[in-house]
């Protein structure tokens, strides 16, 4: 009998190593990854790269408070202020704890200007921002909040894609509207590029904040360093984690010059969050995934699994609904259950994972290859064939 806590339905599979997109279980057989531990490991498994990093790193100095300096994390804060919109960058170690800072942030800034009372958040039903006890009541899913009550006040909701719905409810005590760029857990909904512009005019006309979630959708898997950057816009606020660590846990929170100018010595803190080891990770991660040539990659390949996944929908249409995503995050919502589909895929040794709307996610590494590519939509051509 297991230890832990019984949290998951875990597979029954152990992983002794991996590489690049591949990983070996102790029975020993080989498996293409294309789950990377959910969106995380964006250079894939034992990364050359962020494996020096690291140990360079491992024998100077592993952590040091934040009572201190550390050069480190202010180098990968002034890279991620270069890279993007923001001015400010906090760090954290997990994407719940990047959007409760978000969260943080957006009702500090209207209580610094007086307005005590704007300092609710407006979020979509059913999104996904974490499992603590305030993002779980941002995300509003009777899955995670069951049980979980009282409930954390301060969050309003509208269902994705109502806009008229939303507009209705922001109200003269909505501080800001908080939104994954792309719905990854929700089932990889998409939030088409003239949306995102409609809130943030939308924002600018009511003197509301746009908070972004990037958790999953930013570093890189989309072909942009961050998602919403395909729309041209600017938030305010962008919460991100997953990739920049590559496997590492790093959380982060991006911010613009108005909202930081509320945080104070004090307002905020963390012990482990932007410690030299992990930063050094997060460093190695910029050096490849900033490169105009690796995001042009991840387009490309995106382009081209989402093209052969389309023709896989036309010869099995009963079987694959619809390709969602951009890049290289994508979804497939089938017409068949979709955990049976991923055991199925699994036996033939494709790793896949599941998400709401009877979606199938598709999360390869940002630097797959073209004949890993081609490996997993044999397979997944294979599974839909007999599927029965
Ligand atoms: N926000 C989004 C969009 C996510 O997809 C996730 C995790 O899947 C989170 C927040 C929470 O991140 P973490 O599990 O690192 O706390």
């Amino acid at each position: 009998m297991s230890s832990l806590l019984n949290i998951y339905n875990r597979k029954k599979i152990y992983f002794l190593k991996g590489k690049g997109s591949y990983v070996y279980s102790t029975n020993k057989k080989k498996y293409l990854d294309f789950v990377q531990g959910i969106a995380v490991n964006c250079l894939g498994h034992s990364n050359s790269h962020l494996i020096k990093a690291i140990n360079k790193q491992a024998k100077k100095i592993w952590h040091v408070s934040n009572i201190f300096n550390i050069p480190e994390q202010e180098i990968l804060a002034r890279r991620l202020t270069k890279a993007t919109f923001a001015d400010y960058v906090v760090f954290q170690n997990s994407g719940a704890e990047a959007t409760e800072v978000a969260i943080k942030m957006a009702r500090k800034y209207f209580y610094s200007k007086g307005q005590i009372n704007k300092n609710r958040i407006l979020c979509v039903n059913n999104s996904f921002h974490g499992r603590t006890i305030a993002t779980i009541f941002a995300s509003n899913s009777k899955k995670m909040t069951e049980g979980f009550y009282p409930k954390v006040d301060g969050f309003d909701h509208f269902n994705f894609g109502d806009h008229k719905g939303l507009e209705k409810k922001i109200t003269k005590k909505t501080a800001a509207i908080l939104v994954e760029t792309i719905l990854g857990e929700g089932g990889i909904k998409v939030i088409p590029d003239f949306c995102l512009k409609g809130l943030r005019k939308l924002c600018n006309k009511k003197k509301i904040l746009l908070i972004l979630d990037e958790v999953q959708c930013g570093i890189g898997r989309t072909g942009k360093f961050l998602a919403f950057e395909h729309a041209k816009i600017k938030p305010d606020i962008v919460p991100i984690a997953k990739g920049i660590g590559g496997g590492f846990p790093i959380g982060a929170c991006l911010v613009n010059k108005k909202v930081a100018s509320c945080m104070k010595p004090g307002s905020h803190g963390t012990t482990f969050g932007g410690n030299p080891l992990a930063m050094s990770v997060g460093n190695a991660v910029l050096d490849i995934v900033l490169k105009k040539k690796f995001l042009n990659d991840v387009k490309k390949n995106g382009d081209y699994l989402q093209l052969k996944l389309k023709n896989l929908q036309k010869k099995y249409p009963n079987i694959i609904k619809e390709v969602r995503g951009v890049g290289l995050l994508i979804g497939l919502k089938l017409g068949v259950n979709n955990v049976k589909f991923i055991e199925k895929l699994m036996k033939n040794y494709l790793l896949t994972a599941k998400a709401s709307e009877n979606v199938v996610r598709i999360l390869p590494p940002l630097n797959v290859k073209r004949n890993e590519i081609n490996e997993a939509v044999e397979i997944i051509d294979k599974v839909c064939k007999n599927f029965k």
